[in-house]
Formats: structure tokens, sequence, C-alpha cells
């Protein structure tokens, strides 16, 4: 006899999304068996090309629910930074690659790097110049390759502001400011949030373009 695991939940299939075949592979390899609620209400609008203000507690799956659409608009072909992540730490700028890279196995070869304050320059600017698909980091760090020119994000797509409190509580508000003054105007920018508070609101009214907002109560 064998145990068939239940369907998910209506809406919750990977399956319903516009993704490849490779990438849902990748999903069931990883044990992804359906969307988290956040997943489910941010991807369909995500992989649709829109932007988002997505709020969610922590461990609600947030990082797949831009990984995902950052991946999708990404072309491996042209070695050139396409999405910018931007994590208040470097611990978490580091979890976020890791779950990115996860996520990227259905793709080969897209190269992603991290580019915290804390770390030495050196390593940094060497991997800048073997080029990257996709760059997490931190708003500093970021804003010392752009003026140094060792970082370019002409080719950008995708902007992320992960963690958008704790960025703005942390004093990025100008760090931010300047990053996004680097990238394309025509660009899907994805912010996610814990909590939603009106600085949050002010930096999305100023950044984002017709943003959908999905929100989840905290019980789900
Ligand atoms: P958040 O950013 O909301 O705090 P994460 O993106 O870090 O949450 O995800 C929390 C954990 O859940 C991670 O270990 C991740 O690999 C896992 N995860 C995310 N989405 C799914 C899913 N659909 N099915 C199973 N595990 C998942
Ligand atoms: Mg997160």
């Amino acid at each position: 006899m064998t145990e068939r695991s239940p369907a998910p939940p209506a809406g919750r299939a990977f399956q319903d999304l516009p993704l490849s075949p490779a990438v849902l592979e990748n999903l069931q390899r990883l044990g992804y068996e359906q969307m988290t609620p956040i997943q489910a209400a941010s991807l369909p609008l995500a992989l649709a090309g829109k932007d988002l203000i997505a709020q969610a507690k922590t461990g609600s799956g947030k990082t797949a629910a831009f990984a995902l659409p950052l991946l999708a608009n990404l072309n491996p072909r042209h070695f050139a930074v396409q999405s910018l992540v931007l994590c208040p730490t470097r611990e978490l700028a580091e979890q976020v690659t890791q779950e990115i890279r996860r996520l990227a196995r259905a793709e080969e070869n897209i190269k992603i790097i991290t580019l915290c304050g804390g770390a030495t320059m050196r390593p940094q600017l060497a991997s800048l110049a073997h080029g990257a698909h996709v760059v997490v980091g931190t708003p500093g760090r970021i804003l010392d390759h752009l003026a140094r020119a060792s970082l370019a994000l002409d080719a950008l797509n995708t902007l992320v502001l992960d963690e958008a409190d704790r960025m703005l509580d942390m004093g990025f508000a100008d760090d931010i400011a300047t990053v996004i003054g680097h990238c394309p105007k025509q660009r899907q920018t994805l912010l996610f949030s814990a909590t939603y508070p009106d600085d949050v609101m002010k930096l999305a009214s100023r950044y984002l373009r017709e943003p959908q907002e999905v929100k989840l109560a905290e019980r789900h």
C-alpha cells in the first residue's frame, strides 16, 4: 500500500503558478509541497510582474515569495546584475543568499553574491569582477560599491527590500534612497516586511509603482 500525501488546499499548489517544470521539480526536491499563505498570496501577483508590499510574520516563507519572481525575471545568459536584494543585517543577507541558491538550482550557472559591511572589501571586489546575476547585501556596503563603481545596476530588473521595517529602524532610509537612485526606473520592486508602520508605507509610496498590498493576519 502506498501512502499518498493529501492534496494541498485550494490555491496552494506551486503547480498552479507559471513556473517552469525544472523549477517545480526543484521545489519538490526541496520538500516544498505547497505554498505557504504569504507565498500563495504574493506569487501570482509577483510572477505577473506587479510591484508588491507584502507583510507576514517571520518564518512564513517570505524569501521564496520574492526569490522565485526574481529568478523568473532573470536571463542567465546575460551576465550582469539583474536582481538586488537589500537586507538589514549580514546574517539575514547570508540566509537569503542560501535560500536563493537552493531555489536557483533549477537553472545552471546563476551566480549570486553577498555584499555586506563588516567583511573585507578585497574578496567582494574579486567576486564582482567575475560578475554576478544576483546581489544580496546590506544598504551601506552596496552603496560603497556603487560609489567606487565596482557594482553597476544598469541591467537590474528586480529590486527587493527585505525586512523593510528593520532596515528603517536601523537608520538605512537615506542609504536605501541613494541605492534606488542607481536603479533603472523600469523595474519590478518587491517590499517585504514583518510589520507595516507609517515609514514603511512612505517608503513604498515613494519607490513602488501601483503596488499590490498583501497582508496576512497574525494567525494563519
Ligand atoms: P521569512 O523570511 O518569512 O522569515 P523564510 O523565507 O526564511 O521566512 O522561510 C522560513 C523557512 O521555511 C525556511 O527554512 C524555508 O526554507 C522554509 N520554507 C519556505 N517556503 C516553504 C514551503 N512552501 N514549504 C516548505 N518549507 C518552506
Ligand atoms: Mg525573511
